[in-house]
């Protein structure tokens, strides 16, 4: 059992403690874990890898049932370009064996320590190139889940309407089991990265994300400087080469956070530390950010295989087509949030353009196209209040909040933006599910 410590999103402060915790190694497991013969204590979570940045993977006194053991690649079917999985399997694993047979995952998804199960039941989204390509579960075309009072049930993409409630359903409507995902044959793009100001980004950025092109940032509010980096698929793009994106993905995931851990820890006088992490974040990104990566794949630049433990995250998606204005009000906000109250975080936000996307009931970008801007820190002293007040800057700009990522959303506010879809999806939920043996109190705010 993972030690305890304290989490909390924004209402609730406890200790993450489960009473209980199942790793089912196989399908009989699974509907064990849920057959109310067997009394679990309720509610009942499913867990992935748990990288999740709210408790919507966890409960406080309940069950948690962690899939990490159904970790079987059930088939690759390289003609109709699918594959099937069990519900464990990690990312990591899964690109690997596409990879050997030149087959990729729709999108570009890094992070990859986490599970199918987990990516298509939450959103999983990053960098790919097209509209097709905005979540993980976009690619869903059938699972098998096992029902909240533990039987086995199979939605298929001749049940659209329940197919797209489960999309992006979080667990809150059974256990995924396994997951048959369309994948493709690998393609690689061209990646250009451009260095400027805020300002010079605010002025191409909507005519950008309303193209058909990829598209990554990384903004240091505090040097007033954006590292853009653009994906295409070219006619002739060339080879794509591994071990470029490993460094930069090192560069980025591992050397920074480790360096400012170390900095916050050794360098009190708080002026120089900002002075220091600032200098050597922009050394490090121009390093990583300008030449270093030029051709890709969904392969190669898909990131670290690790759990990202040594830093804290929370995204809030804004619509595209309003983002030149959000992101001159972002640094506004960060420069006098650091005036009152000294917080800021140290690494630099990242954000990706999500295309519109009704695949799934609870579609984020269901309405239109959005842009993801995930402020991270390994800072944790301050976070919390830091995470409110950006919350509240999320919702003064419009911003859409995911149920896994966005931190102290209020319940309100998350009834507000997804509307009668949310409802919809709490009726659907109410059918399978009356007791609410899955709504942990998380969930229960904005889905009882
Ligand atoms: C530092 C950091 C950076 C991150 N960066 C990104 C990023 O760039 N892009 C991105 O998309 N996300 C990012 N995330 C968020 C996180 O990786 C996602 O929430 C991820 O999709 C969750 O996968 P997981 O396997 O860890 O699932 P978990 O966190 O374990 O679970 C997520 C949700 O899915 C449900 N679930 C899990 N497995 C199943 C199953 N088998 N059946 C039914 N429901 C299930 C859980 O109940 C929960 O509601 C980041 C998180 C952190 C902490």
């Amino acid at each position: 059992m993972a030690s305890p410590r304290f989490r909390d999103t924004g209402r609730f402060v406890r200790r993450q403690a489960p009473t209980k915790s199942f790793r089912p190694a196989n399908l009989a497991d699974l509907m064990r874990c849920f057959d109310p013969a067997n009394k679990a204590p309720t509610p009942i979570r499913v867990r992935g890898s748990g990288s999740a940045s709210t408790d919507c993977n966890d409960c406080m006194s309940g069950t948690v049932v962690d899939t990490t053991g159904l970790d079987r690649i059930i088939g690759i079917d390289s003609y109709n370009h699918t594959v099937t999985v069990e519900a464990g399997v990690r990312l990591g694993s899964l690109v690997a064996a596409l990879a050997e047979l030149e087959l990729e995952l729709v999108g570009n998804h890094d992070q990859l320590q986490r599970t199918v199960g987990g990516a298509v039941a939450s959103p999983c989204m990053g960098p790919g190139i097209g509209n097709n390509a905005a979540f993980l579960s976009t690619q869903v075309v059938s699972m098998k889940v096992v029902t909240p009072v533990g039987k086995l049930m199979k939605v298929s993409n001749q049940q659209q309407h329940l197919l797209s409630a489960f999309r992006l359903s979080y667990g809150m409507l059974g256990a995924i089991y396994e997951v048959t995902l369309r994948v493709r044959p690998s393609a690689t793009f061209s990646a250009s990265h451009r260095r400027m100001t805020i300002d010079t980004f605010a002025d191409v950025i909507n005519r950008l994300a309303s193209r058909n092109v990829g598209l990554k940032f990384y903004v240091m509010p505090y040097l007033d400087r954006v590292y853009l980096d653009l994906r295409r698929y070219e006619a002739s793009a060339g080879n794509s080469y591994a071990p470029p994106w490993k460094i930069k993905d090192w560069g980025e995931s591992t050397v920074l956070p480790h360096v400012f851990k170390s900095l916050n820890r050794v360098m009190p006088i708080q002026s120089v530390r900002y002075r220091l992490m600032d200098s050597i974040g922009a050394a490090t990104h121009d390093l990583v950010n300008t030449r270093l990566v030029k051709n890709g794949n969904n392969n190669t630049s898909a990131g670290r295989k690790r759990k990202p433990r040594n830093r804290v995250q929370s995204t809030w998606c804004f619509p595209a087509s309003d983002f030149s204005v959000v992101i001159k009000a972002y640094r506004e906000f960060c420069r006098n949030t650091l005036e009152d109250s000294g917080y800021r975080t140290d690494l630099p936000a990242a954000g990706f353009r999500i295309g519109n996307d009704t695949s799934a009931l609870l579609s984020p970008s269901f309405d239109e196209p959005l842009i993801a801007l995930q402020v991270s820190s390994t800072q944790e002293k301050g976070w919390e209040d830091y995470v409110i007040d950006f919350a509240q800057f999320a919702e003064n700009w419009g911003g859409t909040p995911l149920f896994n990522q966005s931190r102290s959303m209020r319940a309100e506010y998350g009834h507000q933006v997804y509307g009668n879809r949310l409802e919809l999806f709490r009726k659907i939920r109410q059918q399978l599910d009356p007791q609410g043996r899955l709504l942990n109190p998380f969930l229960a705010q904005y889905f009882s």
